[in-house]
């Protein structure tokens, strides 16, 4: 049996003369949390909507749960998906929404309360859609998606639009359901909303895949950085000499110096400028967000 939840090679996808993926290459393995990240319009919807069959890739190959892409009625009954925001009749309560979605797809009807509780709904399942939250919207989506008792989950954006509490929400929710096994494939046009939650992630621009790999790969090139400015600009040149002869690069950016070292070099890096002469009017040790680690490996600052 294959360990991979997902597998895709050369994954393409055309609209006419527009390309929307590209050779898009990445694996999940089975019983992780794989974050798909990339900014509006990249291609993670319609990566998506080609792993769950309901478009056909223009070229390229991939397998979901060992089986072929072009033959999703092999895995679609092990595959729960929220694509696109849920769609849900706003007059029905959430219990009454999840029963006719279950009825229609064949499933159990007798566990729609036991989805909601495991979703966070048990007390709310009476009350209409139109009243929900937007975080408890795509709770009432996750429900739906988990209908099928799924190995593989598959979620697009479901934290868009989230206020801080409702993010933090669904990233518990999603952890808890890869602790029962079940292996979460998520998209998020913002990194930093799922980077916590994520054993790996694949990062999408303009259709390409431009990094497939362990979240702790990315973590561990994370640079802390002093950031610095010097009341006469002109000094800035000489403080970064000071730094780099004391064993840290750095460069000028715009009129501060990024000079890479940790927090507990600063009182350092400041009583050194104030020897040679030097008064800096702002010092301050930043870590940066993986997102700019990763443009900073690449440099790909766009
Ligand atoms: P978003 O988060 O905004 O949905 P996305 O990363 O999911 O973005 P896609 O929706 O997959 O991106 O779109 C990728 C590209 O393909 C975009 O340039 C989009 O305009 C184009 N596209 C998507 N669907 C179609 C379609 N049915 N016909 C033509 N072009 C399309």
């Amino acid at each position: 049996m294959s360990t991979l939840a997902i597998s895709v090679k050369d994954l393409s996808k055309k609209y006419g003369d527009r390309v929307a993926v590209s050779h898009a290459n990445f694996e999940v393995p089975l019983g992780t949390v794989c974050g798909f990240v990339g900014p509006n319009g990249s291609g993670k919807t319609t990566t998506m909507r080609m792993l769950l069959g309901l478009i056909s890739p223009t070229g390229g190959t991939g397998t979901i749960l060992g089986e072929p892409i072009n033959h999703p009625e092999r895995y679609l009954n092990r595959v729960g998906a929220m694509i696109e925001g849920p769609a849900f009749y706003p007059a029905l309560s959430g219990a009454e929404n999840l029963r006719v979605l279950a009825t229609l797809g064949g499933y159990e009807t007798g566990q729609v309360q036991s989805l909601l509780e495991r979703v966070g709904l048990g007390d709310r399942g009476d009350s209409k859609y139109k009243t929900y939250s937007l975080g408890m919207k795509q709770r009432l989506g996750i429900a739906a998606a988990l209908l099928p008792n799924p190995q593989l989950l598959m979620l697009d954006e479901p934290t868009n639009g989230l206020d801080p509490a409702g993010i933090q929400e669904i990233r518990e929710l999603l952890r808890s359901l890869a602790s029962q096994g079940i292996t979460v494939f998520i998209s998020s046009h913002l990194l930093s909303e799922i980077e916590m939650i994520s054993d790996s992630l694949v990062m999408l621009r303009k259709g390409k895949v431009i990094f497939a790999g362990k979240t702790q790969d990315l973590l561990e090139r994370q640079q802390p950085t002093i950031i610095a400015k010097c009341l006469n600009t002109q000094d800035l040149p000489k403080l970064i000499q000071i730094a780099q002869s004391a064993g840290h690069s750095g460069s000028t950016i715009g009129e501060e110096a990024h000079i890479l070292a940790s927090a507990d070099w600063a009182a350092t890096l400041n009583t050194l400028a104030f020897q040679a002469g030097i008064t800096l009017s702002q010092i301050s040790p930043v870590l940066p967000s993986l997102e700019e680690t990763f443009f900073e490996m690449t440099g790909d600052d766009e």
